[in-house]
């Protein structure tokens, strides 16, 4: 296969599966500051065991217990968001009961809304649903280059992504923070390149980057591009992978991850860039 528009041969193809949507009750039982403004937490129980998913891009959907929660139904009625499930595995608990744990990454975006102050602030043991993920997006093959960018609530994504970098591979990783003591390390086989907004509205810094970018820039080779941030991005990169370099728009994943002044933003799914 060739892309249509660039007659590059395709290197990759992105897969879509459907999952069973499952429901899991967890606990809070970790918490740790990666930055400020950036903290990991850690879930786990036995409902947990058996989470995981097959593929490389997906999210769940977390519900934060404000209460007491013995059904699913009455756990569904908490407040939700959408996150991106990092690491997870099973460990032994000191009774030797095998227990699941789910590790997510928070933007902490002062104290407006319900996931990043959750995540701030919620006792240790404190109460979560985990429902999905439902769907997932896995990459075969390998691409010959990567366009990784995003803004903090990205970040998770782009540390899977980045994990699946062969080491060598033309990658550029750009993430959008407020300012030097606030980046967040990832790991990746290229030098993270960090965008600070300031005291700008956040996504404009990586916005004007990536607009900074032009078709002359573009790696050969069939590219995978990932562009997640405030919705406002969307524009800027699908501009830049599909209009730009010449992707296709089903082989790359472009994602408003939130909504400026827009509580439970629910983002678009589904094949292409949205
Ligand atoms: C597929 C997908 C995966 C995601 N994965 C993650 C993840 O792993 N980690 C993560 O932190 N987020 C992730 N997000 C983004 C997260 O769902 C949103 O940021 C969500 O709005 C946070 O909920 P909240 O309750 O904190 O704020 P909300 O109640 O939704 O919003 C309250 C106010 O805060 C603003 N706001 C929301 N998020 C931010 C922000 N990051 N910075 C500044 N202002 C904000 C809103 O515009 C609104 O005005 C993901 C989103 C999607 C679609």
């Amino acid at each position: 296969m060739t892309n249509a528009t660039t007659g590059v041969p395709q290197s990759f193809t992105l897969g879509r599966e459907k999952l069973d949507l499952k429901f899991r009750f967890a606990r809070l039982v970790a918490r740790e500051w990666l930055a400020p403004d950036y903290v990991r937490v850690r879930l786990e129980g036995a409902d947990l065991v058996d989470f995981g998913t097959p593929g490389h891009d997906d999210h769940i959907r977390v519900f934060f217990a404000q209460g007491p929660a013995d059904t699913v139904d009455e756990m569904r009625a908490f407040p939700s968001r959408e996150l991106t499930p990092l690491y997870w595995g099973t460990s032994n608990s000191a009774d030797g009961e095998t227990v699941g744990w789910l590790d997510l990454e928070f933007a902490v975006h002062g104290d407006e809304g319900v996931a990043g102050v959750w995540a701030a602030n919620a006792p240790l043991g404190s109460l979560a649903g985990v429902g999905g993920p439902r769907g997932s997006m896995s990459v075969h093959g390998t691409p010959d280059a990567w366009l990784l960018a995003g803004d903090e609530t990205a970040v998770p994504q782009i540390r899977r992504f980045a994990a699946l970098i062969p080491d060598g591979a033309p990658a550029t990783i750009l993430v959008e923070v407020q300012d030097e003591a606030h980046e967040v390390a990832i790991d990746a086989p290229v030098t993270v390149e960090y965008v600070h907004r300031g005291d700008a509205a956040a996504g404009t810094a990586l916005a004007a980057r990536l607009d900074g970018i032009t078709a002359d820039d573009r790696p050969s080779g069939d590219v995978f591009g990932f562009v997640a941030a405030e919705q406002a991005i969307v524009k800027t990169g699908r501009a830049l992978l599909c209009e730009r370099w010449g992707l296709d728009s089903d082989r790359v994943v472009v994602k408003g991850y939130w909504k400026r002044g827009e509580a439970e933003y629910h983002a678009p799914h589904g094949p292409g860039a949205r």
